[in-house]
């Protein structure tokens, strides 16, 4: 049975400076804080990415190829310490208006095998959110029984939980208004898809490369690739502009807002 449960994901492009390295985008989440606890979502988790933290370490000590030699040990806890020093930024905002947040490190509780999650300890989760907490994941370095360690991101965790949990609807918060038919920031021609079929997703992720009228690339065609499953899975699934004030805070009262929202077909 579908349960209430709404999980945001804060895009790493919203909460930071991408392309300054170590710089959160405080601004911007104390006043998406501010949207969440004036919304009054409720059960809710949240993750976010981790942009410009921590992911030139990851690039520096090559995580996401795998534990090849000991080099890369004090990359992984380095890594995995920015990543958790960003959740404390947002945890902290969450905290001064009054939400009960609480940071929950992936590493300590998801595991991979080839990049894909496939253990999950849910039964804390689970009871922080009957007990009223908001958890407060992210994108994180974790162990992988196959390669030693790989870099998962908010996306691919976000996905998850929905499945898991069977939740209510994802939200994905970026800093573009929604699908595009090609990237916004690289094409003026580029124009948003109100709403995208799963369908049309899987012609979309199938045709990287080739020529194609929707064309998406890096983190949005990553992005794609995860919301398939809970889209399919007949969960509300929706991309919005998360730098645009109110933009959180209506999509989480179930308000109308600009995006786009992926419908199973
Ligand atoms: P986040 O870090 O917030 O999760 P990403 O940076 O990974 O988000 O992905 C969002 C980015 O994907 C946008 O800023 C945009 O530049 C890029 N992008 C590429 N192709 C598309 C597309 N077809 N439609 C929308 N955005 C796209």
């Amino acid at each position: 049975m579908r349960s209430e449960l709404t999980i945001l994901k804060l895009g790493g492009s919203v909460i930071t400076f991408k392309d300054k390295p170590l710089t959160p985008n405080m601004p911007a989440i104390r006043r998406l804080a501010h949207e969440i606890a004036i919304s009054g979502s409720s059960p809710l988790i949240i993750v976010h990415g981790g942009g410009s933290f921590g992911h030139s370490l990851a690039a520096e000590y090559k995580i996401a190829e795998g534990l090849k030699n000991q080099g890369q040990m004090i990359g992984f806890s380095k890594t995995h310490n920015m990543f958790a020093r960003l959740n404390m930024l947002v945890v902290e905002a969450l905290m001064d208006v009054g939400i009960p947040a609480v940071g929950f490190a992936p590493s300590s509780f998801i595991i991979t095998r080839r990049c894909r999650i496939i253990g999950l300890h849910r039964d804390i989760l689970d009871q922080a959110i009957k007990t009223g907490f908001t958890p407060v994941l992210y994108g994180d370095v974790v162990l992988d029984y196959d390669q030693g360690f790989a870099v998962l991101s908010g996306d691919q965790i976000a996905a998850k939980l929905a499945v898991e949990f069977s939740a209510k609807r994802i939200i994905f918060g970026v800093d573009v208004d929604g699908l595009y038919t090609c990237d916004p920031k690289v094409n003026p021609e580029a124009h948003l898809l109100s709403e995208v079929t799963t369908s049309d997703l899987r012609r979309i992720s199938a045709l990287v490369g080739g020529s194609r009228a929707v064309d998406v690339t890096g983190g949005m065609m990553g992005k794609m690739m995860e919301i398939m499953d809970p889209a399919s899975k007949g969960i509300e699934t929706l991309i919005i502009n998360a730098l645009k004030e109110n933009n959180v805070y209506r999509a989480l009262r179930g308000e109308g807002v600009v995006g786009t929202r992926i419908i199973r077909g």
